[in-house]
């Protein structure tokens, strides 16, 4: 098949262009560059069957193609925030761009969507069903925000011209490629741990999440586009393993053999309070369920930043 990847070289992205490579598919990656980079996929550059198209997805494209991840949007704070409005436009235009191609050409389409739908979620674990609790006007809801009207525009494809979609809600993923100035918690954790720096928890450290290592999630991902059953979710995709921060941080010092001591940060506004993904779908739609635990993804990830600190 030929495939389209938005947000192609970043995080997810790379991992993802590199699995459909790697199953035999042409795959265009489609990236404006603003938290990717060319690095995360420089691998895969002399590959024939590999495309990179540096686009912005708020601008209209024509391309010809057979699927759609559409994982183009910013995915940390500190660069969502960064530019917010921008950030809706992503979301919100680049929905728009890309559900009108999947329309033209009859692509079938996924959403990365996130937990963030649920926002400080009063329910818990968190279902599909649950409808979330977002502040519409705090400084994490162009994120939030853009991401629900991008559920709603995906449906509303779906239900008037039959486009044929998938959407997934990823909950907090790391590994290798995450970046390391994006300021999510286990690139931060990471690199202080591995320089012998103060690891910085915001708040108490008594928030929970829950994280996913990045193998796991693309091959749910994947699982979810492929699937047959006319089965478009949402559906969660994470791992179930709560974690408060600070057990997080400590579980790095320990994997990380790290001399750095904790300190505490003034907590961010509206950050969730607690959030664990329900799989119950996921593991009867699609049989899916993680595989990966916390010790293996940590180390495979501390020793690809720790390569990256050595090449300085
Ligand atoms: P990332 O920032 O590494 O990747 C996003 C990619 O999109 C980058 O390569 C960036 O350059 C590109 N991009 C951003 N705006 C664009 C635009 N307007 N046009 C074209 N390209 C653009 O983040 P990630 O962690 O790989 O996340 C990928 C997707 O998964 C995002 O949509 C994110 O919201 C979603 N997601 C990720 C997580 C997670 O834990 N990693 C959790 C929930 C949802
Ligand atoms: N966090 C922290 N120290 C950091 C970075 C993040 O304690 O240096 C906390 C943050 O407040 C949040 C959690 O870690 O409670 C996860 O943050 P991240 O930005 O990775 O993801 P999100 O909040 O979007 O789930």
């Amino acid at each position: 098949m030929r495939i389209l990847v938005t947000g192609g070289a970043g995080f997810l992205g790379s991992h993802l262009c590199e699995r459909l490579l790697n199953e035999g598919n042409d795959v265009i990656c489609l990236d404006n560059l603003f938290t990717g980079s060319k690095d995360n996929i420089i691998h895969l550059m002399d590959n024939h069957r590999f495309e990179l198209i540096r686009h912005d997805i708020v601008e209209p494209i024509l391309l010809e193609v057979d699927r759609i991840y559409n994982l183009a949007c910013p995915a940390s704070p500190v660069h969502y925030q960064y530019n917010p409005v921008k950030t809706v436009k992503t979301s919100v235009m680049g929905m728009i761009n890309m559900l009108g191609m999947a329309k033209r050409v009859k692509a079938r389409i996924l959403q990365a969507s996130t937990s963030e739908v649920y926002g400080d979620p009063q329910v818990h674990p968190q279902k599909e069903e649950y409808w979330g609790n977002v502040n519409p006007i705090g400084i994490r809801s162009c994120y939030d925000e853009g991401k629900r009207v991008a559920e709603t525009l995906m449906m509303d494809y779906h239900r008037q011209n039959k486009v044929d979609i998938r959407i997934i809600r990823i909950f907090n993923t790391y590994g290798p490629r995450m970046a390391e100035n994006d300021g999510r918690v286990v690139s931060n954790f990471m690199l202080q741990a591995l320089k012998n720096e103060d690891i910085t928890v915001f708040g108490e450290g008594r928030q929970t999440r829950s994280f996913c290592y990045v193998s796991d999630l693309i091959d749910g991902m994947i699982r979810m586009m492929e699937n047959e059953q006319d089965f478009i979710g949402p559906v969660n995709l994470g791992n179930p393993v709560e974690n408060t921060i600070l057990e997080f941080a400590e579980k790095i010092i320990t994997i990380t053999g790290s001399k750095s001591k904790i300190i505490y940060k003034p907590l961010p506004q509206d950050d969730p309070k607690q959030r664990r993904p329900d799989i119950t779908l996921a593991q009867e739609k699609l049989g899916w369920q993680p595989s990966i635990d916390l010790e293996t993804g940590l180390k495979a990830t501390a020793d690809y930043f720790a390569a990256r600190c050595n090449r300085g």
